[in-house]
């Protein structure tokens, strides 16, 4: 099949409405967001832009069309993602929980648990939301690590026809759901008899067994609801485990290749919005001297890398959601490579622009830092590139019989 890197014209006009939705809601809303100092007004703030766009059917657009939804290929996908982050990424990780917390349950889920679960996220109306609770407040980047080592350590205990669900959860966006009683949906990485399994709670059985410890505050993506939550006798049907007991290690790590793919789509954003701001710096301010400072070819280069950096990451990001949605067995690895590349490219592009802007970067109100502070977050998100993602691309560089240019389609 030929490759062709030009938008279809559906492509182009999902930019055009994209952008327009990202310019009426989510400018304003992350005006608003910056601000409310208050970290839970200030994740409330979204509600009415969110259900502007579940009745638009965004919402929709993020569930597979064999399981009800409209979801797009992975470029439609992607599009979509920068056009919205570039003005609110806390907005798309707001909105983006349905894609981690539903992909165990496209993977694995009986019909009834597919019925069941996707059901509340195919509305047009209203603001469902889901929370991949995989991440503890005492880390979970050994998550799997087997006893001694603490591992997991919520814990669902059986009780007759029910898993009775305890222990505490922190970072996932809308583990508290908009009301503190709980999201739509849940889905709890967790210890059973059997090992690490993935169990579903639904907002019935979450409400008044959710205690919200904290609400954090984050640098950037200030706007995203994240929070520590305890659970406590969480009665979940056994009918809602995601496949076999000890099945959670692998459900977990394919639950976040779609969100980490997208993360190189984020770093993008950030860095175009940054890219914007320091180049019309550049052209536009002479700083005392008698040329505007993108004549001095310091200045310059620091531009034309940064835009080299910014197609790179751009087009790598692509490839690899197009790759994980479409089920391409290179997914996995261009994921990783999107997830690392693109959210370390991003921290030192920005910081190179603010380098080049000076020291009127250093200021609340000029519109740079604040992108630093979105890509910052990027690598230790979705699996830190430490503790998480480059240990995966070391199992897979390490796997007897692994062919370098596989992921190229060339192998
Ligand atoms: C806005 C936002 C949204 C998020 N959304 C979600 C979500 O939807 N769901 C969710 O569950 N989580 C979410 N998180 C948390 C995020 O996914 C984290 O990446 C995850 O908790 C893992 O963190 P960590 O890798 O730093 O692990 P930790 O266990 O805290 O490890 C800390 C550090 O120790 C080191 N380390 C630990 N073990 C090893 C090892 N074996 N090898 C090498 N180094 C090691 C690494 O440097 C690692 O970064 C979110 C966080 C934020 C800020």
């Amino acid at each position: 099949m030929a490759v062709s890197f030009t938008l279809s014209p559906a492509q182009q006009q999902l930019v055009h409405v994209a952008r327009a939705f990202a310019d009426e809601q989510l400018r304003p809303l992350a005006d608003a967001v910056r601000a409310e100092p208050d970290p839970l007004r200030r994740a409330l703030l979204a509600r009415p832009a969110f259900e502007k766009a579940v009745a638009s059917g965004f919402l929709k657009g993020l569930i597979p069309v064999p399981f009800g939804g409209a979801a797009g290929g992975g470029v439609d996908a992607a599009i979509l993602i920068e056009e919205w982050a570039a003005q609110s990424p806390d907005f798309v990780i707001s909105m983006a929980g349905p894609l981690i917390a539903l992909a165990p349950v496209y993977e694995v889920g009986t019909p009834d648990q597919i019925r069941r679960f996707v059901a509340p996220f195919l509305a047009d109306s209203g603001a469902p939301v889901a929370a991949m609770a995989f991440s503890e407040p005492d880390g979970s980047a050994n998550f799997d690590a087997p006893p001694p080592a603490e591992g997991t350590r919520t814990v669902a205990v059986p009780d007759g026809d029910h898993w009775v669900v305890n222990g505490r959860k922190q970072w996932a966006s809308h583990l508290p759901g908009w009301d503190g009683d709980g999201p739509d949906l849940m889905t709890i990485v967790c210890r059973t008899p059997g090992g690490v399994s993935l169990v579903v709670a639904e907002r019935e059985h979450l409400a008044g067994h959710i205690e919200v410890e904290q609400y954090l505050d984050l640098p950037g993506l200030a706007g995203c609801m994240t929070a520590r939550v305890r659970l406590h006798d969480v009665r979940v049907p056994r009918a809602n485990l995601l496949g076999a007991e000890g099945q959670g290690p692998s459900l977990t790590r394919n639950a976040f290749f779609a969100s980490g793919a997208s993360i190189g789509t984020f770093a993008t954003a950030a860095m175009r919005q940054a890219f914007d701001v320091a180049h019309r710096f550049a052209t536009t301010q002479r700083r005392g001297g008698t040329e505007p400072i993108i004549a001095h070819q310091a200045v310059s280069d620091v531009l034309a890398d940064a835009k080299g950096r910014i197609e790179a990451v751009r087009l790598l990001s692509w490839r690899a959601l197009d790759a994980v949605l479409s089920q391409d067995p290179a997914g996995p690895e261009l994921a990783l490579h999107a997830k690392v590349f693109g959210s370390e490219t991003a921290v030192d592009v920005i910081n190179d622009l603010v380098k080049i802007v000076g020291v009127t970067a250093y200021d609340k109100q000029f519109p740079l830092v604040r992108h630093l502070n979105e890509a910052l977050a990027y690598p230790v998100i979705e699996g830190s590139n430490a503790g998480v993602r480059r240990r995966q691309l070391q199992t897979m560089l390490a796997a007897p019989g692994y062919d370098p240019l596989a992921a190229a389609g060339m192998g």
